[in-house]
């Protein structure tokens, strides 16, 4: 049976930490279906893991990471979505508690279902919330990140993540040679995630770019130079921003 949980890994962002996966490999499940995904086609045999198996498996990684900064809630599958998200911050808590740990939580997430209250409680106990947001409008939002039903619009789709006090955001961006239809490396988007990091007033925002490509696709990692010009005008905003400039490492199909 394969493993819920990767790691211990470290990045400047998270220190040393563990990934655990709310989706039941290779399942899992999303509301979105982002182009650049490499879980796209595993989704598609939706599932998620039992909260039991994930807090057994979670105990025994934490048995051989003694010096661990974070755990990270993610995977293959949105964790929002699993029905126990609730119940597994809960547990992970409490094992924390149970086993002295000083390790933070955080968890990733679209921040589709931010308009239910349950989740909106089960995010107030984690230590850090990331919020994914590559588009800054409603074109490029349902071509790149492709919504569900449950987002009716990209202005609703805001409202949601303002309900947060003060949220972290994770945005990826990538060109595109494809006449621009697939990228968000353009002027007009890194402009319209400038006015919107400045209404949504994040604590802290993490720049990343394409690490996977789809086979055969034009879309390609923008250039660390590129990435650090773009925090410049972040930090001009007076937000703290990383930067992970590691480009692609593989292909995936589907
Ligand atoms: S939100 Fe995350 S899990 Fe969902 S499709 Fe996009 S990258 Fe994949």
């Amino acid at each position: 049976m394969q493993s819920l949980i990767r790691g211990p890994m470290w990045n400047h962002r998270l220190g040393t930490y563990l990934k655990l996966n709310l989706g039941n490999p290779p399942g899992g499940g999303c509301s979105w279906d982002c182009v650049y995904c490499p879980a796209r086609s595993q989704r598609r045999r939706c599932g998620f893991a039992s909260l039991d198996r994930l807090l057994e498996d979670l105990a025994l990684s934490l048995k051989n990471s003694a010096s661990l900064e974070t755990v990270m809630l993610t995977g293959n599958a949105d964790p929002f979505l699993h029905p126990e998200f609730a119940d597994i911050v809960q547990g992970v808590r409490e094992l924390r508690s149970k086993t002295n740990g000083k390790w933070a939580l955080h968890c990733l997430s679209n921040g589709s279902t931010l308009d239910r209250n349950p989740v909106l409680c089960a995010c107030e106990k984690l230590d850090q919330l990331w919020l994914k947001l590559d588009c800054s409008e409603e074109r490029l939002f349902r071509q790149l990140n492709r919504p569900s039903g449950t987002a009716r619009s990209f202005a609703e789709h805001v409202e949601k993540i303002k309900r947060l006090s003060s949220p972290a955001i994770q945005t990826m961006l990538w060109n595109c040679s494809e006449a621009g239809t697939m990228g968000n490396w353009t002027t007009e988007n890194l402009r319209g995630l400038l006015e919107l990091y400045k209404v949504l007033k994040p604590s802290r925002i993490y720049l990343t770019t394409m690490q996977y490509r789809k086979n055969g696709s034009q879309m390609s990692s923008v250039d660390g130079a590129g990435l650090q010009t773009f925090a410049l005008r972040v930090e001009e905003l007076g937000i703290p921003v990383d930067v992970n400039e590691s480009g692609l490492v593989g292909m995936f199909s589907g």
